[in-house]
This record gives C-alpha cells, sequence and structure tokens, in this order.
C-alpha cells in the first residue's frame, strides 16, 4: 500500500483523526491554511473526483463535512469546501479528499 491517505485511513500512519464514519475518516491538515483546516477522506481509494463514480461516498463527504463544521463550531461564520482536482487544480495528494477550511476571512483563493 504506497497511497499516504490508504495509509492514513487503515491508521498505518498516525493522524489526528477528528470524525470517522464506515466509509470515510475526517483528519486535521498536516500544514494547515486556516485556524480550522480538515481533509475528509474516503477509505476507499479513488485518485481524484473524475475517478469516482459512487454518488453515495460523494454525498457522504458532504454530509460529514456539513457535521464536522458544526462540529468544529464554524458553521455559522461560515467555511469553504474543496476538492482540487489534477495538476492545475492544485492537487498534491492522489487520493479523493476534500478540503474544510475556515476559521479566516477566505477570500477568492485557497491560500
Ligand atoms: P491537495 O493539495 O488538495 O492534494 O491537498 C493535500 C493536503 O494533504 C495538503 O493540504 C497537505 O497539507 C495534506 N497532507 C499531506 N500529508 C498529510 C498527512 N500525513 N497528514 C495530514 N495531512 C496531510
Ligand atoms: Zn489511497
Amino acid at each position: 500500500m504506497e497511497c499516504i491517505f490508504c495509509k492514513i485511513a487503515a491508521k498505518k500512519i498516525p493522524s489526528t483523526i477528528v470524525k470517522e464514519t464506515d466509509r470515510l475518516v475526517v483528519i486535521k491538515d498536516i500544514s494547515p491554511q486556516s485556524p480550522t483546516h480538515l481533509l475528509v477522506i474516503p477509505k476507499a481509494h479513488f485518485a481524484t473526483i473524475l475517478d469516482c463514480d459512487d454518488r453515495n461516498i460523494m454525498g457522504e463527504m458532504l454530509s460529514v463535512a456539513k457535521e464536522a463544521a458544526k462540529e468544529a463550531g464554524v458553521d455559522k461564520k461560515g467555511f469553504r469546501l474543496v476538492i482540487n482536482t489534477n495538476e492545475e487544480g492544485g492537487q498534491t495528494v492522489f487520493h479523493l479528499h476534500m478540503h474544510l477550511m475556515a476559521g479566516r476571512h477566505l477570500d477568492g483563493k485557497m491560500g
């Protein structure tokens, strides 16, 4: 198993898991770009969102992200959900994941 997020989902390497379901983990980003920066990661491997046709898992990623935002207390002020895809989309880890960013004013760009 080479993929870092497969290893994280299987708990073969450590991460800070803030939420877990049968099919997803939510972890703290190791290099946070905002005060709250979580990653919603399916346990199954899909390289990108383009490789995922599973509507259930895509829906569950959104549902769990909403729950995680509420649990982090950032829902009222607001947050951003982002799925970077392929090179120009800024994707660096090729295992599908969604960023949940909050805790500061997010302007037009991710950084
Ligand atoms: P992306 O650029 O959309 O592919 O996002 C990959 C994200 O994964 C980046 O924000 C990284 O900081 C984060 N990341 C990489 N390795 C780890 C790790 N071991 N634990 C937590 N987050 C990680
Ligand atoms: Zn993987």
